[in-house]
């Protein structure tokens, strides 16, 4: 079962998406297996990190913008390598066990879709499979 989400996203931003991957989970009825969570663009991604304090998500964005600006030296035309460069180091998958119903995150872990090119229009998708 393959179940998709919408996002309407600012320029860049953490969109803490855990409850539609606990929805999907619900919906598919699957108790033990796992959730693939899928993001299908090239300047957005999927990770796990801290749900607790909106400051870890702000700190890691800052830092990417740091790690990696735009360049001069950059060709591709459409002068978003930087967000191409983000999407790639942060991944666009990310795969959580399911254990009895319930996915296994930690407590303190939340499912992030992270902008890095918008703002857009965007699509998501979890794939829920039994094992
Ligand atoms: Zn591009």
């Amino acid at each position: 079962m393959v179940y998709e989400y919408s996002l309407k996203t600012e320029k860049q931003n953490f969109y803490n998406i855990t409850s539609s991957v606990k929805n999907a989970v619900k919906r598919s009825g699957v108790l033990n297996g796992i959730a693939v969570v899928y993001c299908p663009h090239t300047t957005a991604g999927i990770t796990i990190n801290e749900n607790a304090d909106p400051d870890v998500v702000n700190d890691l964005l800052f830092a990417l913008n740091k790690t990696y600006p735009n360049r001069m030296e950059f060709r591709h035309i459409e002068g978003n390598s930087a967000a191409h460069l983000k999407s790639s180091m942060i991944g666009i998958s990310e795969t959580i066990i399911i254990d009895n119903g319930k996915l296994m995150l930690g407590v303190w872990q939340g499912v992030y879709f992270t902008e890095f090119d918008g703002p857009r229009m965007r699509k998501y998708y979890v794939k829920v499979i039994s094992e």
